[in-house]
């Protein structure tokens, strides 16, 4: 008879044999996910005998996050600035660094304003939700290539009650999408690895997320270029742009935006001390 600690233990022991990152909190979300439960509450019952149908269950989620499948795409959702949202292989894992996009906005945009907001390629839509959550008078255009990526994105924006984002299938790069309007804020994180790279990325991300998603294919400073020119047309005077850029990217994303006329450009640290945010004005 397999008890929860039991369960748990087997689980690490594993985990830890296949070098996955985090086993313990990993081991511990896909059993509170199989008993359906909090994960502290897994705590409250070491002794509890599993069922048959949660010993299968626990059995195919640790099979194949011992194939290097992310533990959110098991469970199907995961976290984001206090918010659950759905995610699935068609759309980038939120990741916590992107926390810090959000909380940067959040604290240069002005929310009596009603900030008309842009975010390029949105993905699950974490950042517009976090966005319009805490700015309930902003309006939001989402706007994603990915049609699956948008499914997503709206059924998160539904189950967080965010009613102030408007969702829009397409290539804002190469199209003249919403070209009626003009932004306070737009912002980006977008496909920032370079396909030299990419190709050293551990198979969490290079068998499961979406390649798209990740990878310009080029150099990593494809998009910080178009979406700077998209920017410098459709911001307001003093709007503002907003970029998440990767390890090593900062000065060359400063370029970029220096020379399509941004100012007053600022950079912001990630936990690890990292250049991870930049933002700059349109005067
Ligand atoms: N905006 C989403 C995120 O920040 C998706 C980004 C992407 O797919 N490159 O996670």
């Amino acid at each position: 008879m397999l008890t929860v600690l039991s369960a748990l233990k087997l689980a690490l022991e594993y985990f830890e044999k296949k070098g996955i990152s985090s086993s313990r909190a990993n081991a511990e979300i896909l059993l509170a996910n199989t008993l359906n439960c909090k994960r502290l509450d897994l705590y409250l019952k070491f002794d509890q005998p599993l069922k048959e149908i949660e010993v299968e269950i626990f059995r195919q989620y640790i099979a194949r996050r011992g194939k290097y499948e992310p533990v959110q795409y098991i469970v199907g959702n995961t976290e984001f600035y206090g918010l659950i949202l759905e995610v699935n292989p068609s759309v980038l894992i939120p990741r916590p660094e992107t926390e810090i996009l959000v909380e940067t906005i959040l604290n240069e945009v002005n929310a009596a304003d009603a900030p008309m907001i842009l975010d390029i390629g949105c993905g699950s839509g974490n950042i517009s939700i976090a966005l319009a959550k805490n700015i309930p008078n902003a309006e939001i255009f989402s706007v994603d290539i990915s049609e699956a990526a948008i499914e997503v994105a709206q059924n998160n924006a539904r189950k967080n009650n965010a009613q102030n984002i408007n969702f829009i299938i397409g290539n804002i790069v190469s199209n003249d999408l919403l070209n009626e309007y003009f932004f306070d804020v737009i912002v980006s994180n977008p496909p920032y690895v370079g396909i030299d790279d990419y190709n050293s990325l551990h198979t969490e991300i290079t068998s499961y997320e979406p390649v798209f998603a990740v990878t310009d294919n080029e150099d990593g400073l494809k998009f910080y270029r178009k979406i700077s020119e998209i920017a410098a047309e459709r911001l307001k005077k003093c709007g503002k742009l907003f970029f998440e850029i990767g390890f090593g990217q900062s000065s060359n994303v400063h370029k970029i935006m220096f020379d399509q006329g941004f100012e007053e450009i600022k950079i912001v640290k990630d936990y690890q001390r990292i250049n991870r945010v930049i933002y700059g004005i349109k005067k």
